[in-house]
């Protein structure tokens, strides 16, 4: 049993998602909370139950510092300026990382990338808003939005507005579910894109370069849960 903070995991062997409530204590916790993450998200799954709750984002342009742990590459704003709205409730943005490929599947397809906009309430809880990317190095409206971004510099801060990753028709799924991290706890609100957004391959190779390639946690159970899904006509930026 290894200290919380120091305990190593990864994606491979013995120290790979089977294992990661093995490897310490806190870890273990993850058990507990039976609906897990990431799921297979479909139409077909999702109840005939509405959902009209609001989804409005408050993003800013503000200072993001690049930095590495929990095998990935985060963004991580220190001023935390951007929010969103859900269901009348504030969420601060906290983090933004990948995962190298996907971790939900639309449709049954993985994708290339997933991108995990970390969020958190004054109760301190989370909502994470889940972002599937393909790639494709030629489109130049990509190119356009990317070079808001100044990758190749030599202290790791960046200034740029994260809605530049927002899709433009914003239907998504909803349901809870758990961090896809150990100690993968949960209650954790999750809201997960329908529309698959677009990369090029210099900006993936970026965030490859520091990246554990892979990083990501199969597919979990769905058990008795719910899905929503929502057509959100009303989130605006
Ligand atoms: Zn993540």
């Amino acid at each position: 049993m290894g200290d919380c903070l120091t305990t190593n995991w990864g994606y491979e062997g013995k120290r790979g998602p089977e294992h990661w409530h093995e490897l310490s204590q806190r870890f273990a916790c993850g058990l507990d909370f039976k609906w897990q993450s990431p799921i297979a998200l479909n139409k077909e799954i999702v109840t005939s139950e509405k959902l009209s709750k609001e989804l409005v984002f408050h993003y800013k342009e503000e200072v993001f510092l690049e930095e590495l742990f929990n095998n990935t590459f985060h963004f991580v704003p220190p001023e935390k300026e951007s929010y969103l709205m859900y269901d009348e409730k504030k969420y601060w943005l906290t983090d933004i990382h990948f995962h190298l490929p996907s971790e939900h599947t639309l449709e049954e397809k993985n994708y290339p990338i997933e991108f995990h906009l970390v969020h958190m309430n004054e109760a301190k809880h989370n909502l994470v808003v889940g972002i599937l990317f393909s790639i494709d190095s030629f489109d130049q409206l990509i190119a356009q939005k990317e070079g808001k971004i100044e990758l190749d510099q030599a202290f790791p801060e960046f200034c740029f507005n994260p809605a530049l990753f927002l899709p433009e028709n914003r239907g998504f799924y909803y349901y809870i579910g758990s961090l896809t991290t150990p100690p993968t706890i949960g209650p954790i609100e999750w809201i997960v894109f329908d529309e698959v957004q677009t990369l090029s391959q210099t900006f993936v190779n970026y965030l490859k370069k520091e990246i554990v390639e892979n990083n990501r946690r199969p597919l979990q159970p769905i058990k008795d849960r719910k899905v929503w899904y929502q057509n959100n006509h009303n989130s605006t930026q």
